[in-house]
């Protein structure tokens, strides 16, 4: 193409022209954007923030105040030079790139002139600031966070779902933190033991029990605004494939919303009618004593086999036989609801299997293993129920004892804290009343260890929230065990000495609820191998 001598000079015009505004704010006037927090391991400061056009951005000035930077601005080049320990970063006015430690990044928007101060796309903080800083710098946009080094700031996923008469709020936290959560007048807060949170919030119409959802001020607190129906709350937790965990708060209504509302009507008065027995008002826990669900948990399962018997016999198929024993023995003489953990030859997450019986708000969790020794003369059925105080050995975090726990201010009333995989904490006692009762009615007919009552750290239990035992059904290892384990007369008289303790006890729950003490003298003992 030819240029011809006009073109020439208004390309010269134009360019005089961007020359001269190099630097004096161009485009739309800058929006107030709410504000950035900034977190780092001991602090939060916030960093304000602002619109131009459809960019958020931020000041220089203020993040030179934030991280002790050095800002200088090159009036002749047109751009700002940004200095920390040593080490530069370039931009120029009307470039969507920056120059850090040498290295060109670029950013989604250029560089804007406010009056004496400089703004520049949030991203510069992680994209341009980020390599040459000492500390990781992430930005969490739509969180509006700023995390600096190592915090522990959680994904949190909220949603809520209608859940018959109740509302459900589903609160998805990955990775998993400490939790508690107390109600005060008008909310229920569920609060998480992090730095802040990654929240996403659903937006929805106020509902009879629920109003709103917020992430409190703190950052740490998912605030839930009940409404004008709203009665009390039911809390528990599941544990997704994902990993992670998810905290599930219902809200039930007022108890007086539970009974049938009789329409206003004229003439005679209408006769009493008794309320129906199933609309009882709800109970935030299964009462002890009540036997409806049970989950039976088959241990093992697809490549991990367990414990193998002399003559080949693996534990994996002799807990899946007896867990599908157990639970048509249950069904058809007490008629309870039974779910299996798994009903085939499947790996399932030890986590899993404590979460099935939490989601099915199940009244019993059953383990069914056999064990393993390295001595062949170690015989025996064993009964396990969970120890609090090796919970942490097994490299996972600790946690703080309830006692010592933080309340929130003003009133509240913090009513439960279940670290999610502390669960099964609450129900010692009741746990160790099942394995008293299974023990009873398993004596006088199955061989039982000299060591017949265990408490162990076992951690395909950590996690329930009901009553839970671990059933070492014999000692694959030692040749008797082996033959008695694959006899069928042996796993049916098993199957009615386990639903024998069961009912056992639910009578012995069901005449009291038992102090924490109730535990038949356990032994404490290192465990050999983890079921
Ligand atoms: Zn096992």
């Amino acid at each position: 193409m030819v240029v011809s001598p006009s073109r020439l000079i208004i390309a010269g015009a134009l360019l005089a022209l961007a020359v001269a505004t190099a630097g004096a704010r161009q485009g739309p006037a800058p929006r107030a954007a709410l504000p950035f927090s900034v977190i780092s391991a001991d602090a939060r400061r916030p960093l304000a923030a602002s619109f131009v056009g459809e960019t958020v951005m931020v000041s220089l000035d203020d993040l030179a105040a934030l991280f002790h930077l050095a800002v200088r601005e090159d009036a002749l080049a047109g751009g700002v030079t940004v200095g920390y320990k040593g080490r530069t970063v370039i931009l120029t006015a009307g470039q969507a790139l920056a120059s850090a430690g040498g290295r060109l990044v670029s950013l989604p928007a250029p560089p804007v002139k406010d009056g004496r101060r400089w703004l520049v796309p949030v991203e510069f903080v992680s994209r341009a600031l980020g390599p040459v800083y000492d500390a990781r710098l992430d930005v969490r946009k739509n969180s509006r966070l700023v995390l600096v080094g190592d915090v522990r700031v959680p994904r949190v996923a909220v949603r809520q779902e209608p859940h018959g008469a109740e509302t459900r709020v589903i609160i998805a936290l990955n990775p998993k933190a400490p939790y508690s959560i107390s109600q005060e007048t008008g909310r229920v807060l569920v609060r998480f033991d992090a730095d802040a949170l990654d929240a996403s919030l659903p937006a929805f119409s106020p509902l009879p029990l629920l109003q709103s959802i917020h992430l409190s001020e703190s950052g740490q607190t998912i605030a839930l605004d009940v409404g004008p129906r709203f009665g009390s709350f039911r809390a528990s937790l599941a544990v997704p494939d994902e990993g992670g965990v998810q905290v599930i708060v219902d809200l039930l209504p007022a108890a007086a919303e539970q009974a049938p509302q009789a329409p206003p009507r004229s003439g005679p008065p209408p006769l009493p009618v008794p309320p129906p027995p199933d609309l009882q008002p709800p109970v935030a826990q299964p009462t002890a004593g009540t036997l409806r669900t049970v989950v039976i948990d088959a241990g093992h399962g697809g490549n991990d086999s367990g414990a193998r018997g002399p003559t080949g016999v693996l534990e994996k198929d002799i807990a899946l036989a007896l867990a599908r024993r157990l639970k048509s023995a249950l069904e058809s003489r007490v008629g309870v609801r039974v779910l299996l953990t798994r009903d085939a030859d499947q790996a399932v997450p030890l986590d899993d299997r404590a979460a099935l019986a939490n989601n099915s708000k199940a009244d019993l969790f059953v383990s069914l293993h056999a064990n393993a020794s390295a001595r062949q003369t170690v015989s025996g059925a064993q009964v396990y129920f969970f120890s609090a105080d090796h919970a942490a050995d097994d490299g996972r975090k600790s946690v703080p004892p309830p006692q010592t726990l933080p309340t929130l201010g003003g009133g509240s009333r913090v009513i439960e804290m279940i670290p999610w995989e502390m669960a099964q904490l609450r129900h010692l006692g009741e746990s160790a009343l099942l394995a008293g009762a299974v023990e009873d009615r398993c004596r006088d007919r199955v061989r039982m260890n000299p060591h017949p009552v265990l408490q162990a750290p076992l951690r395909v239990l950590a996690g329930a929230n009901m009553p839970a035992v671990v059933v070492e059904v014999g000692f694959l290892t030692n040749p008797d065990d082996e033959l008695q384990l694959v006899s069928e007369a042996f796993q049916n008289t098993l199957t009615q000495a386990l639903v024998d303790g069961f009912l056992r006890y639910r009578d012995a729950a069901g005449r009291a609820r038992p102090p924490q003490t109730a535990a038949p003298a356990p032994r404490q003992e290192p465990i050999r191998r983890r079921p």
